[in-house]
């Protein structure tokens, strides 16, 4: 069975200003959590932003230039952190939304980072292996000392995986001094766990989803077992979640990614399907499915619906269309204001991207931890820690909403920037 064509196109209205997004729901937060307007003022720009420009010689014997950005938004708490994109629609608009909401979910996880986030634009899988292995070590060597283990350290996002952190964490240790080589591991997060990543990093984004899906079902008093999800984006976090969430009896009945849309109503063999996307890069042709479109995966009637792809899925034409009773934000940014307002109004519960996925940066934090002092937690171990955070977050941000009567979104903010803006105060400004 080979996937539809989509019938609406990689959708992203032009109009759509994501950092504009997030600087409203800074904004809207900031009035709740009653932060001084200079700490607000302050957090409205990142502090440095970095472009860089870069040449690489193809397979073909061409040289082509590309651009990446590094957009390092605060690190009042400590070094900037985020992932690094690849994908043919990064900007350095959207790269500061995403340095911001990373900014948040550090401070809301209590973790001692910032906010930071990168990415080149283009296709990672318009180019042959070796190319990929080339853009990545020249990226890293035009970024330099924007990057360090004690400074910013990036980590998987779209487009990456543990591979690309593999090369950028070696090229990196080739730029420093030869006595310096054995301390640098930590320059990068989401490694292989051979070169010095953590058991428990692939899936923790997934992992810490699936930690709030649970609260939130205790909260509602519903049975997982045996309820239905729908998942858009097959990658790291989209197949962890479904994977973690098929062994706690939830049934993936549709799936979709950027090739098109499938839907089974036995459920969907997610430990399979992953397999098949590791080997083929997407869902297309994958057999165990009927195709359907993008508006009949929106209509699909399930329990839970986990968008993990892109940001600015979820607008108001989708959030009428979906029959959930809770949106997973695995995804940054998936629902745009208009379509999160239509969900609220609807009654379907919605878990916020800074609390929903920060499962990712917390593991990171473990293998930047495990880095500097050279030791190896077991996945045990990993996994009780996360579980313990995700949790409280989930507990903190539920409660925050409930007594300020406000979105989970914008609870999720003011208690971030309630901490960012508590240090100012200590801190204040240099000079
Ligand atoms: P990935 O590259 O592993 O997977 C991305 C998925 O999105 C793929 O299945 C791809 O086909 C799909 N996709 C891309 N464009 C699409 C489109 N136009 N329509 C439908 N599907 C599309 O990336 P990932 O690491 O799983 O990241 C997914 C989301 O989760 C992103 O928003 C990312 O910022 C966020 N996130 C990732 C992590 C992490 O640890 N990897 C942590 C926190 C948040």
């Amino acid at each position: 069975m080979t996937v539809s064509n989509p019938s609406l196109p990689p959708q992203k209205p032009s109009h759509y200003d994501f950092y504009k997004v997030v600087q409203d729901y800074l904004e809207e937060a900031a009035v709740i959590a009653e932060v001084e307007p200079y700490v607000r003022t302050i957090l409205t720009q990142p502090k440095n932003e970095v472009i860089v420009n870069f040449p690489v010689k193809m397979d073909s014997g061409e040289v082509r230039l590309f651009k990446g950005y590094r957009v390092q938004h605060n690190n009042l708490l400590g070094p900037f952190k985020g992932g690094m994109r690849y994908h043919p629609q990064v900007s350095l608009d959207d790269v500061k939304a995403l340095a911001a909401m990373m900014t948040w979910k550090s401070a809301l996880m209590r973790l001692p980072f910032g906010g930071g986030k990168g990415g080149i634009k283009f296709d990672p899988h318009s180019v042959s292996k070796g190319e990929l292995q080339k853009i990545t070590r020249r990226f890293t060597h035009a970024l330099g000392e924007n990057i360090g283990p004690e400074y910013d350290i990036p980590a998987p996002d779209v487009g990456t995986n543990s591979q690309t952190m593999a090369w950028m964490m070696d090229t990196y240790s080739n730029m420093v001094r030869s006595a310096e080589k054995q301390s640098v591991k930590g320059v990068v997060t989401g490694k292989p766990v051979a070169s010095g990543g953590t058991l428990g990093r692939t899936k923790a984004t997934g992992q810490g989803l699936v930690h709030c899906i649970l609260e939130w079902a205790r909260e509602k008093s519903f049975a997982l077992e045996g309820s239905t999800m729908t998942v858009q984006g097959f990658g790291n976090v989209g197949s962890h979640t479904a994977v973690i969430l098929s062994k706690l009896g939830v049934s993936t009945i549709a799936v979709g990614d950027h090739t098109g849309y499938l839907f089974n109503p036995e459920g969907f063999n997610a430990h399979k399907l992953q397999d098949y996307v590791e080997k083929y890069g997407s869902i297309a042709g994958y057999p165990g499915g009927k195709a359907i479109t993008r508006e009949e995966f929106f209509a699909t009637k399930a329990d839970i619906f986990a968008p993990c792809a892109l940001e600015n899925q979820i607008g108001e034409a989708e959030a009428r269309a979906l029959d959930v009773k809770l949106v997973a934000e695995g995804a940054n940014g998936p629902c745009n204001p208009e379509g999160e307002r239509v969900l609220l109004d609807r009654h379907v519960d919605v878990l916020p991207d800074v609390l929903a996925n920060s499962g990712g940066v917390t593991v990171s934090y473990y293998e930047w931890v495990q880095n500097k002092r050279s030791e190896s937690w077991t996945e045990e171990e990993v996994d009780a820690r996360l579980e313990v955070v995700m949790k409280r977050g989930y507990r903190e941000v539920s409660d925050f909403a409930r007594q300020k009567k406000c979105s989970m979104r914008v609870a999720a903010y003011a208690i971030a920037l309630e901490r960012i803006a508590a240090v100012y105060k200590e801190r204040e400004i240099f000079p």
